[in-house]
Formats: structure tokens, C-alpha cells, sequence
């Protein structure tokens, strides 16, 4: 665990391979995922090949960032010391509307203000100068 200068102490992305790509396109205000240029399909976690159709085309493609809360966990004892101040919190899985899901957190949304469905738009948060991390908030459709 480091310290960065914004004093965000929690681990962060190793930006190397897709990851780098990834975070980059969040640091600009971008949800991109990865779409596949033979068949349509969109797919995350980043990967070379298409699993519906076994292209090795695609692109980068830019996310609506709205979707919905698909399932969540409450943490209640912190498995790393930096999140030892954050608990409980709800690690949640959105759906996107391109179908992709994410692993990220709703902010200012306690666990037990948490609903299947749950209409979510993302927003980044800019952890450190290189890293924003998409994060969710509820909204209304
Ligand atoms: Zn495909």
C-alpha cells in the first residue's frame, strides 16, 4: 500500500495491458468497453478474442454509463487495513445498458438503500492525478 499525493490510500489499478487502456478513457470522463468489430458484442473483462464469435477485431467503444444495480454484498470486517474506515460498505455489480457488468460502488447509497434495478449512471472519481475510477450514483429514469 502507498500513499498517494491526494492522501487515497486504498489499492489501485496496476495501469499496464488493457487496464492501462481502460483507466485512461475513465481519466478523460469515458466508460469504454471492449466491442467486438465482427459480431457487435461487447464484453468486459478486457480480452483479445470475442467469446461469441471468435473474432480477434474490436474496439474501444463508449458506454451510455447508465445501467442497473445487478447484485451486491455487504462488507462488514475489512480484509485490508485501508478499508478498515470504510466499512460496512457494498461492493455492487452494475449492468450496463450494453449488457457488460462492473464491479464498482454506489456513492451516497447505504447497503440497505440498495435495490435490484436500481437505476445507476456513472460518474468518475478522481482518486489520484493519473486514476479516476468509475463509480455509480443512483438516478432517475
Ligand atoms: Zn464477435
Amino acid at each position: 500500500m502507498s500513499e498517494s499525493a491526494t492522501g487515497y490510500t486504498k489499492p489501485l489499478p496496476v495501469l499496464e495491458g488493457f487496464s492501462k487502456d481502460f483507466y485512461a478513457f475513465c481519466k478523460q470522463g469515458e466508460l469504454r468497453f471492449q466491442r467486438c468489430k465482427s459480431c457487435g458484442a461487447w464484453r468486459h473483462m478486457p480480452r483479445e478474442m470475442c467469446a461469441e464469435c471468435g473474432s480477434w477485431e474490436w474496439e474501444w467503444a463508449k458506454s451510455s454509463g447508465r445501467g442497473e444495480v445487478f447484485t451486491w454484498t455487504v462488507v462488514n470486517r475489512a480484509l485490508h487495513p485501508a478499508f478498515r474506515d470504510s466499512v460496512p460498505l457494498a461492493p455492487v455489480i452494475v449492468e450496463l445498458e450494453e449488457g457488460v457488468r462492473l464491479l464498482s460502488e454506489v456513492q451516497g447509497c447505504t447497503p440497505e438503500e440498495l435495490k435490484i434495478g436500481m437505476p445507476v449512471e456513472v460518474v468518475f472519481d478522481e482518486v489520484t492525478p493519473e486514476i479516476s475510477l468509475p463509480k455509480f450514483r443512483r438516478c432517475v429514469r
